[in-house]
């Protein structure tokens, strides 16, 4: 297929690649190569980027350009695409038959304005960050204007975007403004600064205020502000790194994250965007990291490279009613200069790379986010969420970078266009755990106590991957400490311990033996759960006093300490309440709906079905008619409902579990908890029919596979607070599929332990996925009661080690079904080939083993070889991306040699040399079954190639050697030499 057909072929994808970021940047990086190779005169140039116009049509302009001016230009299309996009590969178009590389050009270039033109990319990155500087050089010369300064600088334009108008500019302006441009250009290289790092000496009042911005924030981030109301706990004292990770899509997802990472440039996915996404489920410790970052910064140990930090909370920017302009809302809400504000603001609109914006919690604002509503002017003013969207999409204040965090659920596709990468915060590892307890504790012996207890209750232990958890679980470790019967499983258990430890300690008689203590604080309980009821629903975080009155909440109820007072700095008015945490509120507002007698009949079905109203977009509204109506004006859904709802549904599941019925005995008429338990069991069965029904009838001679949508896991968490196996069985019975595909479900151990108690009924095994979660080695231990019912496990990229397989193995063992099990990219070493030899060994009724992309040397492979010695099943064996090296391919070749059963094998990527292919070919020469082999990214060189040739002369059974990026076929052995040929072997 000749080039330009390609250009019309492909020109879909062309397109998405180019616009689907919503950034002009790639479009304009490929004009810029274009132009710099004169493929393009200026005035087509001019026709293709018209300002203004929409980036597809502007895009398709170049498309149908290129393609009109024939083949040689769509070449060079190709190839500049291929600069600009080194990963367009991904996305689904093939860039094969383009140049490679585009020839720089070394031409003797006859005048200045020549140069700008065909040194234009190098230029573009040069200027970047030190426009500025150009601009002032040519305005002494009295080449520009101030217009033209003006001009060029407009804030709505990206530091590449104002380095390209530049140029363009000065091409306009003539031969001896191009000349003063790039001797400005030779001078900053010949002084050594480099342009983009250029840091201007910031005016007096600035550094003034700067001091008190950063004594503001350092005087709110040293206690752990959650528990500001009942701890005053140093946040030096108590932080504990929690697990940080890139997108699983990212090209370097691998590796843990540091704090400086989140700003850094690790895993940016968008260079143009400044928005980091910093998302966690409720409790993970979203709002404690972004504290601790303010700490560091305002310590001046972290960060240095931003001279202010604006701190925000949406919690807090929801009660927020006036319209302000982007200047007001920082003077505002975080801190007043006390003098010369304006030349302040107008620092900070010049050196927008300077500065950091952080905004907690997105998903609690009550607008869900937007871009519809554009504003790019700082001073105009305008609500205050449309601020914080524009603010976020970079039209406003471009070139500031933001940190956001949210909950994962309320991150839609819209958003997700705007950020310039995202970065996941999975709690705490089991070493974090560890480390929280003994810091919480400061007696050694307690913490080691608490310690013993969870490595006793591994559930438990479970539940501690979550800060927010971990901590209740850590406070109350009194009630922990001699559990045994009665202790906690279960995410309400936990609730309930903290909600009993709470009441008791403030209890004046000291505490209620037996279960009344719950009767006893009755009153407490149902006041505080009508506020959180009332005002979850309208997604309300923070209450006025009015709002505590009309529930009537009392100063003792207040004095329990579940409520703290709200910080909120913007205003001085009346006291302002929240609960100490969010999954507190939800706790609560689940309390009232199991407790009260003032709930409308439809209020569970109302809360199990929001699924399906959210889709209509009507939650708020629906959810809201069981509200009375004082609570009812926001008629909007909001992101932040479904979660919290969610959450809420979870803890009315638990709470009318049979185990806790002593505890409502004297609190509520035991018909109606009856009632309610029914009507819970009802929407449960319900909502899993529901999910059964959209499983797709499979096409013949594939498994019928379920993907299980969101909504699925978060009923069987539901299920598992129940702890009745009953209707977990219920649930399971109706289940009919071979495949349950839960990739990137944010599965973590919590919920592996929900998974395991509810799979475990399933009727007939299936292939259980979980791939890209978190389930770890934690996780691992939880999965292992439906281990019975797993015939193939998918563990794929799941931070899982040595130990969690040491588990996993003593138990699949003694699993007849289980016989399949891809780790590809977890952190497994030699340590753990032991294990799988031993597996190897015994089971002969295995059948894939996939460990691609972890740290397994050849000492493993030796290992393994050993145990397939043994064995007379196995069929696929995956080692791509580990180290095995020539031993570890001699020692696998050499039992494999005799194998009649493995069909499928790859050593890609492993550092096999000739010594390891001549071995390998043994296993095409003999081996009965093989049909695929995957070499490629190895270090075999012609001689070892020459050996797989001949070997597959012999072998009538191997279809295809994948080698060099290069299917080829038994039947095509030429075409294996023309592949060595091209890659010069
Ligand atoms: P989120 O914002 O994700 O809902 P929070 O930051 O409010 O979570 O964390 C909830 C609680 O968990 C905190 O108040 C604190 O007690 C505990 N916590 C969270 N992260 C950490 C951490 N890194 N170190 C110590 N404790 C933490």
């Amino acid at each position: 297929m000749s080039v330009q057909e390609l250009v019309l072929k492909q020109r879909t994808e062309i397109l998405h690649a180019l616009c689907s970021s919503g950034s002009a940047e790639h479009l304009e990086q490929v004009l810029d190569v274009l132009l710099a190779e004169e493929e393009l005169s200026w005035e087509e140039y001019q026709n293709v980027q018209v300002p203004g116009r929409a980036l597809y049509t502007n895009a398709r302009q170049l498309l149908d350009l290129v393609y009109t001016k024939g083949v040689d230009t769509c070449g060079l299309f190709l190839a500049a695409l291929k600069q600009v996009l080194p990963e367009a590969k991904g996305v689904g178009f093939s860039l094969t038959g383009c140049r490679s590389s585009l020839e720089g050009k070394e031409e003797y270039q006859s005048t200045s304005s020549q140069t700008l033109l065909t040194q234009r990319p190098s230029l573009v990155r040069e200027l970047q960050g030190c426009t500025d500087g150009a601009l002032q050089a040519l305005l002494i010369s009295g080449l520009f204007t101030t217009a033209d300064c003006d001009d060029v600088r407009l804030p709505i334009h990206t530091p590449s975007q104002q380095a390209r108008r530049l140029l363009d500019h000065v091409r306009s302006k003539g031969e001896s403004a191009a000349k003063t441009l790039l001797q400005y250009i030779q001078q900053k290289q010949e002084s050594g600064s480099t342009p983009t790092q250029e840091k201007p000496t910031p005016p007096k009042e600035f550094v003034k205020y700067q001091k008190k911005l950063s004594s503001s924030v350092s005087a709110q981030s040293c206690f752990l502000s959650t528990y500001g109301g009942t701890s005053h706990m140093s946040l030096d004292d108590i932080y504990t790194e929690g697990q940080l990770e890139l997108g699983h899509d990212c090209a370097d997802a691998h590796g843990s994250l540091g704090l400086e990472d989140i700003v850094g440039t690790a895993g940016t996915v968008n260079e143009e965007a400044d928005t980091v996404l910093v998302s966690g489920e409720a409790g993970s410790g979203k709002s404690t990291l972004l504290q601790r970052l303010h700490l560091l910064w305002a310590r001046g140990t972290a960060l240095q490279d931003f001279l202010l930090l604006f701190p925000f909370s949406c919690r807090r920017l929801n009660s927020e009613q006036r319209e302000l302009s982007v200047q007001e809302l920082l003077f505002q809400h975080c801190c007043w200069p006390d003098r010369e504000q304006e030349e302040i603001f107008q620092f900070i609109l010049d050196h927008p790379h300077l500065i950091l914006f952080t905004f907690d919690g997105l998903d609690e604002l009550k607008q869900s986010f937007s871009d519809e509503h554009r504003l790019c002017c700082p001073t105009q003013r305008a609500p205050v969420h449309v601020l914080l969207f524009n603010l976020i999409q970079g039209s406003l204040m471009k070139g500031v970078r933001k940190v956001v965090t949210s909950r994962p659920e309320a991150v839609g596709p819209l958003l997700k266009k705007h950020l310039r990468k995202e970065v996941f915060l999975k709690g705490f590892s089991p070493s974090g755990i560890d480390c929280f307890v003994k810091k919480h504790h400061s007696d050694p012996a307690v913490a080691a106590k608490v310690l013993g207890s969870l490595q006793t209750n591994t559930a438990l232990l479970g539940l501690c991957h979550s800060p927010v958890l971990c901590w209740i679980v850590s406070q109350c470790h009194k009630e922990l400490l001699g559990c045994g019967e009665g202790s906690p499983q279960t995410i309400t258990d936990v609730y309930l311990m903290i909600l009993q430890h709470f009441l008791q300690r403030q209890s004046s008689q000291g505490s209620t033996a037996g279960s009344g203590w719950l009767h006893e604080h009755l009153q407490t309980v149902l006041h505080l759960g009508q506020l959180a009821f009332e005002l979850i629903g309208t997604t309300c975080y923070i209450f006025s006093g009015a709002d505590l009155e009309t529930c009537g909440v009392t100063e003792k109820d207040i004095s329990m300490g579940f409520l703290i007072q709200s910080k909120d700095m913007s205003s001085t008015r009346s006291k302002r309440y929240e609960f100490l945490h969010v999954t507190l509120q939800c706790f609560f507002a689940a309390l009232y709906i199991v407790l009260s007698n003032n709930t409308d009949r439809s209020t569970i079905p109302k809360l199990f079905e929001l699924k399906d109203l959210k889709e209509t977009g009507l939650s708020s509204a629906c959810f809201g008619s069981c509200l009375p109506s004082t609570y009812q004006q926001e008629g909007e859904a909001t992101a932040a409902e479904t979660p919290n709802l969610q959450i809420t549904a979870t803890f009315v599941s638990g709470l009318l579990s049979q185990r806790h019925q002593s505890l409502w005995l004297h609190c509520c008429p035991s018909a109606v908890m009856e009632k309610r338990v029914r009507q819970v069991v009802r929407c449960l069965s319900k909502g899993m029919q529901k999910h059964f029904k959209s499983i797709p009838q499979p096409v013949e001679g594939e498994k019928k596979s379920m993907h299980a949508m969101p909504g699925f896991v978060w009923l069987i968490k539901c299920i598992y607070e129940m702890q009745e196996s009953r209707i977990a069985k219920d649930a399971m019975s109706k289940l009919e599929v071979d495949h349950l595909k839960l990739t990137y479900c944010n599965i973590g151990p919590v919920e592996c332990t929900a998974l395991a108690y509810v799979l475990q009924h399933l009727k007939n095994p299936v292939g259980l996925q979980l791939d890209n979660n978190s389930v770890g080695d934690v996780g691992v231990e939880q999965l292992l009661p439906c281990m019975h019912i797993c015939n193939s496990l998918y563990l794929r990229n799941n931070n899982i080690t040595d130990e969690g397989i040491r588990k996993l193995i003593a138990k699949g063992i003694q699993c007849d079904n289980f016989r399949k099990i891809a780790l590809f990219n977890n952190q497994l070493t030699d340590a753990c080939t032991q294990h799988f030899s031993h597996l190897l060994k015994t089971k002969q009724n295995f059948l894939a083993l996939r460990l691609g992309n972890n740290n397994i040397t050849a000492e493993g492979a030796k290992q393994l070889a050993e145990g397939l010695k043994f064995n007379h099943s196995l069929q696929y064996l995956g080692l791509w991306g580990n180290k095995i090296g020539d031993a570890g391919a001699e020692a696998l070749a050499q039992v494999l040699e005799s194998s009649n059963t493995l069909v499928w094998l790859s050593l890609a990527g492993n550092g096999v040399g000739s010594r390891g292919a001549r071995a390998l070919a043994n296993i095409i020469k003999n081996s009965a079954s093989l049909e695929e082999i995957w070499l490629i990214e190895n270090c075999i060189t012609r001689a070892g190639v020459e050996c797989l040739i001949q070997a597959l002369e012999h072998n009538t059974h191997v279809k295809s050697i994948w080698y060099v990026m290069k299917r080829l076929s038994a039947e095509n052995k030429l075409s294996v030499f023309d592949g060595l040929k091209l890659t010069n072997y």
